[in-house]
């Protein structure tokens, strides 16, 4: 696994590969890894001859009031699942490298952006896909590696790369969990043992909906119940929706496309997000 910290050296390494026609996976990340960043790099490294792991705390997707600066962060601990997961290429950029002074330009996304977390975190998505294309346009993946955890994010992208004509396969992985089913995350270091405890009510309750999807139920306020009931022991639930995967408007009666049931919930001052996907068996809608 070579390491590189800049956008020149990691043309260089990436340029022989990309000539002999090798195909390059990509996995952005923020780092802190854990086994859901794992599972991304394991994936690309199954599928492409070559895979680049990108560790940058972007500052443009966080809020004024957010973790920017006091994000966890563990470089060996990062380094060492790279490499024990099939990581060729580390990138490493400063903030400068990829924000040089005078850079003004942005990505703006549209309407997938203002729902969900977007009325929560404004500006967030836009930090997101312009340091996403950034991302893009320095490694030139073939096939570039999302989690399902950030459902939203995987729909921003996913249209931006079409919107943009982007040359790159966006491929979702679906969420990996704890044994107790709290969804990875690398926020999950700032819960304290009550919160930790308090935090399976994400997961419970999106997993109780899914259960009872596959078992028939199709009313978007029945399934919205299960989810809600035990968000009781969370200290606030910012949103708990259902939405249409294709355009994250609102279901509304019976669930008859693929929908995804979305939850943003504090606790303590930590903010967590998880969701499920519920598609209907083909024919049944
Ligand atoms: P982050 O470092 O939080 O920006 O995440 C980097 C990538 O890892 C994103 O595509 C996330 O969706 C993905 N990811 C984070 N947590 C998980 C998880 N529990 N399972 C699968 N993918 C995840």
């Amino acid at each position: 696994m070579r390491v590189v910290r800049t956008i020149a050296d990691l043309r260089a390494l990436l340029r022989p590969l990309r000539e002999e026609g090798k195909r390059i996976g990509f996995v952005p990340t923020m780092g802190f890894l854990h086994e859901g960043h794992g599972a991304l790099i394991r994936q690309s490294a199954a599928r492409c001859d070559a895979t680049v792991v990108s560790i940058f705390i972007n500052p443009t997707q966080f809020g004024p009031r957010e973790d920017l600066a006091g994000y966890p962060r563990d470089l060996e601990r990062d380094q060492n699942l790279c490499l024990e997961c099939g990581t060729t290429v580390l990138f490493l950029p400063e903030a400068s490298e990829i924000y040089p002074t005078g850079f003004q330009t942005h990505i703006e996304p549209g309407r997938l952006a203002e729902p969900l977390c977007g009325r929560f975190r404004p500006g967030h998505f836009r930090g997101v896909a312009t340091v996403v294309a950034k991302l893009f346009s320095i490694v030139q993946p073939d096939l570039a590696f999302f989690g399902q955890k950030d459902f939203q994010q995987t729909a921003v992208v996913r249209r931006m790369a079409r919107d943009l004509n982007l040359p790159v396969d966006v491929v979702v992985v679906p969420t990996v969990r704890e044994a107790d089913g709290l969804a990875l995350s690398s926020r999950n270091t700032y819960l304290d043992e009550d919160a930790r405890r308090r935090s399976l009510s994400l997961s419970k309750g999106l997993l109780a909906a899914k259960a009872a999807f596959e078992q028939g139920e199709r009313q978007a306020e029945a399934l919205l119940a299960l989810a809600r009931g035990p968000l009781a022991d969370v200290d606030s639930v910012q949103y708990l929706e259902l939405v249409d995967t294709q355009n994250l408007e609102p279901i509304q009666g019976a669930v008859d496309r693929t929908s995804a049931l979305c939850v943003a919930a504090y606790l303590g001052s930590t903010r967590l997000i998880d969701n499920v996907i519920l598609t209907p068996p083909a024919g049944t809608a």
